[in-house]
This record gives structure tokens, sequence and C-alpha cells, in this order.
């Protein structure tokens, strides 16, 4: 991808569950437009340190943070290491989030609790201390028009209903309503809140929905784009949404890209 190294020169960013897929794109993405980036890792400690080295080869600056953002403590944690190394935060990208599918009446309560605890708790502790800091600094014209930007990886279940992953769609319909919650709430304060809502894009989590001819096939019927997505669709959209390029954008679930039943539903 090719955005201006001085895009984002000067802002630090904090991106959540970074050691993999969307996560390590968008990281990467935003370290080649001149952000400091924190790669968040849970427990693949080795390639998050090989995304810090490529960064910094790259000339970028970068550091990897181990915290499951599901936990208060490990988050708090997390932002105090990063505002020790970084001093700030301008840009919170909440991207971790795991998939625990069953049939309804056999989901368990662990995984249940896991998938929401994950995906949408962790997304709840990780916004409210980036806010906190963005409240805290306010605007720093120098840096950004914005006191901060805060990016919630959601995805099309938000509003797409998904028979046997009743944990996951439910996660994603609750980042859908608190992402615009949050954006109300602190858009007088000239804080910014989004989230990006992709549909299938080849990454780890749902490997076998693409990773057979026949399996893409199936999914392609599903996607009138006729492609299924890579990292880079929604690194792209993650870099805009992070720039002053998307100032006057606030409060949006950003679809990338739409499936059949999102254009009926
Ligand atoms: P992925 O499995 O590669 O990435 C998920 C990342 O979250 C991993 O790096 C994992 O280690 C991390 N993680 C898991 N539990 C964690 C925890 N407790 N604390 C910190 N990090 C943790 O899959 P991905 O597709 O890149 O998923 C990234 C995000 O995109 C997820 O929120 C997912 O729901 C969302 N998403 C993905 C797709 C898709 O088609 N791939 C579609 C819509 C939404």
């Amino acid at each position: 991808m090719s955005y201006s190294p001085y895009l984002l020169k000067g802002q630090k960013a904090l991106v959540t569950g970074a050691s993999s897929g969307i996560g390590e794109a968008i990281a990467r993405n935003l370290a080649s437009s001149g952000a400091a980036v924190v790669i968040n890792y849970h427990s693949e400690a080795q390639e998050a340190q090989k995304i810090v080295d490529d960064i910094k080869t790259a000339n970028g600056e970068a550091f990897a943070i181990q915290a499951d953002v599901s936990k208060e403590d490990q988050v708090k944690a997390m932002f105090s290491k990063m505002l020790q190394e970084f001093g700030t935060i301008d840009i919170l990208v909440s991207n971790a989030g795991i998939q625990k599918d069953s049939a309804f009446i056999d989901m368990t309560l662990d995984q249940w609790n896991a998938v929401i605890g994950i995906n949408l708790t962790g997304q709840f502790l990780c916004a409210r201390e980036a806010a906190k800091e963005f409240l805290r600094r306010g605007v720093k014209p120098d840096i950004s028009c914005a006191a901060g930007k805060i990016i919630c990886m959601s995805s099309v279940h938000q509003v797409i209903p998904w028979a046997g992953h009743v944990n996951y769609a439910t996660s994603k319909g609750g980042i859908n309503m608190m992402m615009q919650s949050i954006a109300q709430e602190l858009a007088p304060h000239k804080i910014r809140v989004n989230s990006i809502a992709p549909g299938a894009i080849k990454t780890p989590i749902n490997k076998s929905a693409w990773d057979t001819p026949e399996a893409e096939a199936k999914l392609l019927q599903l996607i009138p784009a006729k492609r299924v997505g890579d990292v880079e669709d929604i690194a792209k959209a993650a870099v805009w949404l992070a720039s002053d390029d998307s100032d006057y954008v606030n409060g949006t679930y950003n679809t990338i890209c739409r499936w059949w039943y999102d254009f009926v539903s």
C-alpha cells in the first residue's frame, strides 16, 4: 500500500491482536504511514517480535506488548506501558477477536463468555483507557485535528444473523452500538470513533471458509463483488480512518465488502 510516510507522522498507535491477520496488516500500514505502533499480542510472541523487527528495519518505531484484552488489569497495564514508552496515544485500533462456534443449544457458557469477553468487553476496556488519555491531552494541532481516534473491528455479522455463531454475531452487534454510543458521547471533545465491518477476509480466523476451491466457491456466492477480501483491503480503510483525511467521519460502520444479505436487510 502506498500512503505517504508523513500521513501519520508523530502519531502513536496501538493495535490489538496485531500478531496475525488483519491486525498485523493494519499495524504494518500504520507504521509505513509514519505512526509509531504498539503491537499487542496474546500468545504469539515470536510473530509479534518479527513485525516489530520488520518495522524497525524500515526505520519505523514499534514495540510489542503482551496482554489479554478481556482482562481489565492487563489492559490497564498495557496502556501504562505504552504511555511510559511513547508518552501518549493518538490512534487505537481495537481489532483482537475470536470465534468459538457451536449450535445454539449446545453452546456452553464458556464459549459464550470467551467470545463476548474478548470481542466486546475487550473493546470496551481498550476504548475506555484510550479515551481517558485523549481527554487528558486534548487536541495537539501539530499532530492531528482530532484529540484521538478509535477504530473498532466489527463484522458484517453486526447486522447479518449467523446461525451457529450466536456468540460472535452478538459480540459484533454489540460493538456496532457501543461504537455509535461512544462516538456520540466523545464527539464534543473532538474524539472520533468509527468501526470497520469486514465481509470475508482471508485470515487464520476463517481459513476453513476459503482454503479449498469448493469452500471458496461457496463463499463467493455470498459476495456480490465476487472476490474474497484481503487484509490490505481492511488496512487501507484503517489508515484512512486514522488520518485527518476522515476528519468529518464519526460514528460510522464502514462495511467492507457487503454481502447479498446485507443489501436486502
Ligand atoms: P486472526 O485470528 O488472524 O486475528 C485475531 C487476533 O486476535 C490474533 O492475533 C489473536 O492472537 C488475537 N487475540 C485473540 N484473543 C486475544 C486476546 N484475549 N487478547 C489479545 N489478542 C487476542 O483473525 P482476523 O481475521 O485477522 O481477525 C481480526 C479481527 O477481524 C477480529 O475481530 C475478527 O472478528 C474481525 N473480522 C474478521 C473477518 C475475516 O473474514 N477474517 C471478518 C470480519 C471481522
